[in-house]
């Protein structure tokens, strides 16, 4: 039996991830989390039967205990309740796939716990990788990738040794605006930012997409996964997203994974790994596919790639000032407070006004974070 938890049940990898449980009848699900969608919540507690829930307010969480009175479950709420969840001693394994920096403190709280993660929350790693990772080999616990270019990675290192590594090619399908000049940029709506080609994400991802801050975040997200220098991750334009992610190793071979675009894969890998199993769905069929393009990234117009090597080479907090300022300009975004090129902006600001420091802890980590928001609120006001 694989005893799963998960933070962010009701998102895009939560609800995949739930997809897996149903297909799956050896994953007991002990605990879900979200963040306001109390109808969502309720249903997967109603299928899943997990013996604790966890929903974003103390509001919320009342609501719920009068919805689910008939139900034998423990409901909490806010930051201590997401760190219930995320060490629920009857779990094996934490699935992260809350998005931003408040997955922080249960990813943390996870691993001293000595729970496996299977982490989805790219955030956490680039703010916090040099802590999230030391501690994990403390524990002895797995830090397993679903974000598919590092899920691609972690196959095609399968069997080889980390001395041998020469490169890592990451795969960004460069998202709606490939090809487009930064002046065609300039008026770009949120709709027209929203429309990812090949992957069905949450809004913040896919904005990150659109601005290629997702692949920078990526970038940093691979560093502390597979312990490499940033100047060795190369990032390819393969548009169709079929190529996930290659390896090359120091003989010259690359091996790649390759596939469709189904997140399923990656996290039912992460949750069984290093057991294959079944999945239902889409096979890719070579007959019918007539290319796969490969380009380099521009990333004079897409500042956000330029920005993410500029924050990992730099170090200390610079990765943390670079995500706050990314997280906090979508979402002005997605209310339409800012345009779309103010996005590269913000955070080009923010990372020449901070203030750095070598080997940040938690604390100076989550000051920063706030440092990053009074900053620019004082700047869009
Ligand atoms: P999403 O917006 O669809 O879902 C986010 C989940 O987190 C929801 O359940 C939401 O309720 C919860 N949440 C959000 N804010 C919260 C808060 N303040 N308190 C408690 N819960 C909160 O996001 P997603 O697309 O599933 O992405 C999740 C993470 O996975 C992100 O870090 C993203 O970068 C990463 N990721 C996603 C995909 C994808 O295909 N969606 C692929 C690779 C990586
Ligand atoms: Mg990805």
């Amino acid at each position: 039996m694989r005893n799963v938890a998960i933070i962010g049940s009701t998102g895009s990898i939560g609800t995949q991830t739930l997809e897996i449980a149903r297909d799956n009848r050896d994953i007991n699900i002990c605990a879900l989390s979200a963040g306001s969608n109390i109808d969502l919540l309720e249903k997967q507690t109603r299928e899943f039967k997990p013996e604790l829930i966890c929903i974003g307010t103390y509001e919320l969480a009342e609501e719920l205990k009068l919805r689910l009175k008939d139900v034998d479950v423990r409901i909490t709420y806010g930051m201590d309740g997401l760190i219930e969840v995320a060490c629920i001693e009857s779990s094996d394994i934490l699935v992260t796939a809350i998005v931003g920096m408040i997955g922080i403190k249960p990813t943390v709280a996870a691993i001293n716990a000595g729970k496996d993660i299977a982490l989805a929350n790219k955030e956490t790693l680039v703010t916090a990788g040099h802590i999230i990772m030391s501690l994990a080999k403390e524990k002895h616990v797995s830090i397993l990738p679903v974000d598919s270019e590092h899920s691609a990675i972690f196959q095609a290192l399968q069997g080889n040794t980390h001395g041998d590594i020469a490169k890592i090619h990451l795969t960004a399908s460069g998202g709606p605006f490939r090809g487009r000049t930064r002046e065609e940029l300039k008026h770009v709506t949120v709709g027209d930012a929203l429309k990812h080609p090949n992957w069905s994400m949450g809004k913040k991802i896919t904005i990150d997409s659109a601005s290629m801050v997702n692949k920078g975040l990526e970038v940093i997200e691979a560093r502390w996964l597979f312990d490499v220098n940033p100047d060795d991750i190369n990032v390819v334009v393969q548009p169709q997203s079929i190529i996930h992610s290659m390896v090359e190793y120091r003989d010259g071979a690359v091996i790649a994974q390759l596939g469709t675009a189904d997140m399923r894969l990656p996290i039912q890998y992460a949750l069984f790994y290093p057991e294959r199993r079944y999945l239902r769905g889409d096979r890719l069929d070579f007959s019918k596919l007539s290319e796969i393009k490969l380009e380099k990234p521009d990333m004079d117009t897409f500042l956000g790639l330029k920005y993410a090597y500029e924050a990992i080479k730099t170090g200390g907090l610079m990765p943390t000032v670079l995500n706050a300022a990314n997280e906090k300009a979508v979402a002005l975004f997605l209310q339409e407070k800012i345009q779309f090129l103010d996005i590269y902006t913000l955070i080009r600001e923010s990372m020449d006004n901070c203030v750095n420091m070598e080997n940040p802890q938690l604390g100076d980590i989550f000051d920063m974070e706030q440092w990053v928001y009074n900053f620019i609120e004082s700047r869009c006001r």
